[in-house]
């Protein structure tokens, strides 16, 4: 069970007021993804969620509990992979597991088997493509599984098809163990491919709505209905 709230965020930097009163709930078992136009708060919602930024006003509550502030509630993965430079692929990737639980080597080796970077688990991050390490810190980020997972942009590095792959792997993992999912993208086919609802940041409905007729949509299981809704 896990349900995540935001009730009237707000966050200012400086004199730019990036989020004002913002609402947003992803219920138990739900993928939610969060579209916007740059700059438009979407990683700034994620830090405030992860406990990087306290909010100006609001509150954040993970099933009902307040965790402004706090870190480590979530599973997630910011927009920059933030991989230790002295540790290998393999230790990066054990290293988001050790906060939660023992560290599985077998699953992590699995994983990275799965993603397409067995044969770097010994290398060092400098050593890899951008797309590599972006998916080093997928790998990371799903390792041992919390209820809640928090993705921001996680396969913009990828190229098409493995970024596809990327998604359908995400949606079995999704399928299998059910956690409630939070996902940034640019990508609108993206979007519609795995979610069960897209919230749109800082656009007005009659400027995105149009977006949102384009014919490859196509939702990941027969009759899901996409709902969509636009936030402040
Ligand atoms: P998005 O992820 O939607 O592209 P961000 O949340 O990264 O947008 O940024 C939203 C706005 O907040 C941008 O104008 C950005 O410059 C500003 N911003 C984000 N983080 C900081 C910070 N730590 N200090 C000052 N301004 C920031
Ligand atoms: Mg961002």
């Amino acid at each position: 069970m896990s349900t995540l709230e935001l009730v009237n965020i707000s966050k200012k930097f400086q004199s730019q007021q990036v989020l004002s009163n913002v609402n947003l709930k992803v219920r138990n078992g739900e993928f939610v993804s969060l579209l916007g136009p740059s700059g438009s708060g979407k990683s700034t919602i994620f830090h405030l969620i992860g406990g990087l930024y306290l909010p100006d006003q609001g509150s954040i509550r993970l099933n009902n509990q307040e965790i402004s502030g706090q870190k480590g509630s979530i599973s997630y993965m910011p927009q920059t992979p933030s991989l230790l430079p002295w540790r290998t692929v393999l230790e990066n990737v054990i290293l988001g597991a050790e906060l939660h639980q023992k560290p599985d080597k077998h699953r992590a080796e699995e994983m990275l088997e799965r993603a397409g970077l067995i044969e770097y688990s010994e290398a060092y991050p400098h050593e890899l493509s951008g797309g590599m390490r972006q998916r080093v810190a997928f790998v990371r980020s799903i390792l041992s599984p919390q209820p809640f997972i928090c993705l921001d942009e996680p396969f913009s590095a990828l190229d098409e098809f493995t970024r596809l792959d990327m998604q359908k792997w995400l949606l079995s993992i999704w399928e299998e163990e059910r956690p409630s999912v939070l996902f940034v993208t640019h990508n609108i086919e993206e979007a519609i491919f795995l979610s069960d609802r897209i919230l749109v940041l800082g656009a007005k409905p009659a400027q995105v709505k149009a977006e949102f007729t384009v014919d490859f949509a196509r939702p990941r299981k027969e009759g899901v209905t996409l709902t969509t809704e636009f936030l402040q």
